[in-house]
C-alpha cells in the first residue's frame, strides 16, 4: 500500500464511489473488507492514521465477553464466540489462544464461576478453544507463579482469545486494499453533500498532508467514526440527537515479571464491581481496564490519576508484589463508544450490541459493538447500505475470507510473527542491509527494517505511526519508545525523502504525544 498512489486513485475516480467509509478503526476497516470483497467500488477515509482512535487502544482480547454473560446476554455472547473463531481461522498469524485463570480465595467461587464458564465454553458450538477446568490451588500456581498465595483455594482456567489490535487494523485495511478498495488516511471528511432531494451524494475531504481540500461523489456514506460519529452526523444534521456515551478505559502496561506463565488473570469483579485482566502481551503484562463516562471524546485520551491508582490498588490484590507507579512502563487510554439507547440516561441502557442507524439524510451511522465482531457489524452494515443505495445484490464473503498476512505457522518468524505472511520480506530487508538488523532499543524486539517496511508498504506517514501502531513500542514502553524516536525518523525520512528539519519536528511531535504514555514514578500530583 502506497499513500501517493491511493490519493492518485482518489483523485483519478469518476462519477460515484459505491460506498464511501468514513473511519479507519475496526469498523470502518471491516465495513472496506467486506464491501470491497463483494465487488463494491469502495473509497475509505482515516482523519489520522489508521487505527489511531480507539482501535488501537483496547484490551487485545478476541472474546465472547464474560460479563455479558452473567448479564443474560445469551446471544450477544453466542455471536461474539463465533467471530472469535471466525477471527483465529482468518487471522491465525495475529490471533492466539489465551489461558485465562480465574483465582479463587473463597469457597464459593470456583465452583460458582467454574459453572459460569464450562456454559460459557459450551456456547461456543463448535468454535471451541480449550475446555474449562477448576484448578487446585497447586494448578493455579504453577499457571500463575506471581499470584497472592495468602487465602488462595484454587481457580478456574477457560480460554479466550488474544490479538495485536493495530496489527489487525493495518492487516485488515491491506486485504481491503487487495480487493480493490482505496484507502487513505491522513483524509478528513470535513462536509458531506447532499442531492436536490435532501440525501447525501457526496463528501468534501481535507488532505491533511497537503491542506488541499476535493469532493468525491458517493451512493452511500458509512458514518464509521466510533466515538465521534456524532459530529459527523451533525454536518448534516445540527440537531442530530446524541447517539454516543463515551465512556473511557485504561491500561497499564509492566514488565514480564509480574506475569512470567503464558496465562491471564481474570478478576471477574473488582471491589467496585468490574471486570479486570492481567495478560501477558508482547512479553509484557498488560493490565486493564477502567470504565469511566466522560463528557467529550478526544482523539490523544489521557488516563487520569485515579484510574492509575485504581488499577495499581486492584493488581496489588492479586500478585504478590504490587506494581508501583515507578514500575508502569506504559498507560493508554481508550473511548468506548457506547451506543444510548431509550433516553440513555443511565448506564443499563447503554447497548454492548452495535447498533446501525439511518439519518433521514440516507447518511448511515454504525457504532458500538466491539473489536471481536467487527466482521459480522461489517456484513450487517453493507446489507444495509447495499439496499439504501440500491446496490447490486452481493453475498457477504468475509466468513472465509484470509485476513493479508494469513500464516499457519507464524510462530516460525519469531519476533517478526506478528506480520504472517509478511515476515519473511522484512528478514530479506534486514539480510540485504546489515543496518536494518539492528534493534532500536535494548528493551524491544523491534528492528530497523520494521520502520522501513511500514513505511514503504504499510502507509506510515509519521514517527507515531511506527512506534504507536505499526510496531508497539509506544504502547509498551513509552521511555523507549521515545528514546527510539530519532533513529526511526532518520529511517523513514530516508524512504519518503524528507530532510533534517522534518525529522526534528517528527521527533518533537512524538515526544508530546508520548509523555501522555508515562507515569512519574512518584507520588500524584495533588
Ligand atoms: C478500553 C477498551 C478496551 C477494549 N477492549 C476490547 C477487547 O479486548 N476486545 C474487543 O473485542 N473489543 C474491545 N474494545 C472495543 C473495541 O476496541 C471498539 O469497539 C472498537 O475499537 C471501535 O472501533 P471503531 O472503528 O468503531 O472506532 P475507532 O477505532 O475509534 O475508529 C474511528 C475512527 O474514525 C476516525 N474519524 C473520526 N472523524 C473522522 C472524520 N471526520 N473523517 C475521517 N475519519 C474520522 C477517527 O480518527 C478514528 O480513527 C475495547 C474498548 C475500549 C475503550
Amino acid at each position: 500500500m502506497k499513500r501517493d498512489e491511493m490519493l492518485a486513485r482518489g483523485l483519478a475516480k469518476r462519477g460515484p464511489w459505491d460506498i464511501v467509509v468514513v473511519g479507519g478503526g475496526a469498523t470502518g476497516a471491516g465495513v472496506a473488507v467486506d464491501a470491497a470483497s463483494r465487488g463494491y467500488e469502495v473509497l475509505l477515509l482515516e482523519q489520522h492514521d489508521f487505527g489511531k482512535g480507539t482501535s488501537s487502544r483496547s484490551t487485545k482480547l478476541v472474546h465472547g465477553g464474560v460479563r455479558y454473560l452473567e448479564q443474560g446476554n445469551i446471544s450477544l455472547v453466542m455471536e461474539a464466540l463465533k467471530e472469535r473463531g471466525l477471527l483465529r481461522q482468518n487471522a491465525p498469524h495475529l490471533v492466539h489462544d489465551l489461558a485465562f485463570i480465574v483465582p479463587s480465595y473463597t469457597w464459593w467461587e470456583s465452583p460458582f464461576y467454574g459453572f459460569g464458564l464450562k456454559v460459557y465454553n459450551m456456547l461456543s458450538g463448535r468454535y471451541k478453544f480449550g475446555p474449562t477446568k477448576r484448578l487446585s490451588k497447586q494448578e493455579t500456581l504453577e499457571h500463575l507463579p506471581t499470584i497472592k498465595t495468602e487465602g488462595l483455594r484454587g481457580g478456574v482456567v477457560y480460554y479466550d482469545g488474544q490479538f495485536d489490535d493495530s496489527r489487525l487494523l493495518i492487516n485488515l485495511i491491506a486485504t481491503a486494499a487487495k480487493h480493490g478498495a482505496t484507502v487513505l488516511n491522513y483524509a478528513k471528511v470535513i462536509g458531506l453533500t447532499r442531492d436536490d432531494d435532501g440525501f447525501i451524494n457526496g463528501v468534501n475531504i481535507r488532505d491533511e498532508e497537503s491542506g488541499r481540500e476535493v469532493h468525491t461523489d458517493a451512493r452511500v456514506v458509512v458514518n464509521a467514526t466510533g466515538a465521534f460519529c456524532d459530529g459527523v452526523r451533525r454536518m448534516v444534521d445540527p440537531e442530530a440527537t446524541t447517539m454516543i456515551a463515551p465512556s473511557q478505559g485504561i491500561h497499564l502496561v509492566f514488565d514480564r515479571s509480574f506475569l512470567p506463565g503464558d496465562s491471564a488473570i481474570m478478576v471477574p469483579h473488582t471491589p467496585d464491581g468490574r471486570v479486570m485482566f492481567a495478560i501477558p502481551w508482547h512479553n509484557h503484562t498488560l493490565v486493564g481496564t477502567t470504565d469511566v463516562a466522560i463528557e467529550t471524546a478526544s482523539l490523544e485520551p489521557l488516563p487520569t490519576e485515579a484510574e492509575i491508582d485504581f488499577i495499581l490498588e486492584t493488581a496489588g490484590r492479586y500478585l504478590e508484589k504490587a506494581p508501583t507507579r515507578a514500575d508502569i512502563l506504559s498507560t493508554f487510554a481508550g473511548i468506548r463508544p457506547l451506543v444510548k439507547s431509550g433516553d440513555g440516561t443511565n448506564t443499563a441502557s447503554l447497548s454492548r450490541d452495535h447498533t446501525i442507524h439511518i439519518d433521514n439524510s440516507g447518511l448511515l451511522t454504525i457504532a458500538g459493538g466491539k473489536w471481536t465482531t467487527y466482521r459480522n457489524m461489517a456484513e450487517d452494515c453493507v446489507n444495509q447500505a447495499a439496499t439504501l443505495a440500491e446496490l447490486d445484490e452481493r453475498e457477504c464473503v468475509t466468513r472465509k475470507l484470509q485476513v493479508h498476512g494469513y500464516h499457519a505457522s507464524a510462530e516460525e518468524f519469531g519476533d517478526l510473527a506478528v506480520y504472517g505472511s509478511d515476515a519473511p520480506a522484512i528478514q530479506d530487508l534486514a539480510r540485504a542491509d546489515s543496518a536494518l538488523s539492528e534493534r532500536l532499543h535494548s528493551e524491544l524486539p523491534i528492528i530497523a527494517a520494521e520502520v522501513v517496511w511500514a513505511t514503504r508498504n504499510e502507509m506510515a506517514r509519521t514517527v507515531e505511526d511506527v512506534l504507536a501502531r505499526r510496531t508497539r513500542a509506544l504502547f509498551l514502553n513509552a521511555r523507549a519508545a521515545i528514546a527510539m524516536a530519532p533513529r526511526v525518523a532518520e529511517l523513514m525520512a530516508k524512504e519518503l525523502g524528507r530532510d533534517t528539519a522534518w525529522q526534528s519536528k517528527e521527533v518533537s511531535e512524538f515526544n508530546d504525544v508520548a509523555r501522555g504514555y508515562l507515569v512519574s514514578p512518584g507520588e500524584p500530583p495533588a
